[in-house]
């Protein structure tokens, strides 16, 4: 039985405002993920910065919060056999410039503008994608999606 695993996404303000590059990613999205749930939403500072709070000590912290609650994000939980390696992959290196320079197809390459304004964001473990689905879903349960949907993927 394939159980698909959960991942994630989350399109950052510059990106859900260029409508070329939002109108890649949801096909990119609906080609290779099954989207489980999606939400637009405009984050407060405080929610962002509560989100992104495993990076509160970095020099960029602040500089990322103001940007992440500076226009609408799209909200996607992808599901996949392998959707948080896929789905990190597909967005390539944080950093734009080596995105650019090594993987310059991945979404980051294509569509980064800087450090900070890199498209997309994507749960980097299992752990971090159940806090993150929870954190902006709270009402999704893991255990009853997965025993609804566990035939569908035998
Ligand atoms: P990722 O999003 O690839 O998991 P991190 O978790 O390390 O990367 O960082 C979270 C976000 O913080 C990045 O996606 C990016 O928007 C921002 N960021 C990371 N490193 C830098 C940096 N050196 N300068 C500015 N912003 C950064
Ligand atoms: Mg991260």
């Amino acid at each position: 039985m394939i159980k698909l695993q959960l991942s994630l996404a989350i399109i950052k303000p510059h990106t859900v405002k260029n409508p070329v590059a939002l109108s890649y990613i949801r096909n990119v999205l609906k080609n290779k993920f099954v989207v489980i749930k999606t939400k637009r939403l405009f984050l407060d500072k405080s929610t962002a910065a509560n989100f992104y709070i495993e990076h509160k000590d970095k020099f960029f912290f602040n500089r990322l919060v103001t940007f992440m609650s500076s226009g609408y994000i799209d909200l996607h939980v992808l599901g996949h056999k392998n959707a948080i390696d896929l789905w990190r992959k597909m967005l390539g290196p944080t950093k734009v410039y080596k995105a650019q320079f090594e993987d310059p197809y991945s979404l980051r390459g294509m569509f980064g503008l800087s450090d900070t304004r890199n498209v997309a964001h994507g749960s980097d473990s299992l752990t971090s994608a159940e806090r993150e689905i929870k954190f902006f879903f709270p009402e999704f349960s893991f255990y009853e999606w997965h025993n609804s949907n566990e035939e569908l993927y035998r």
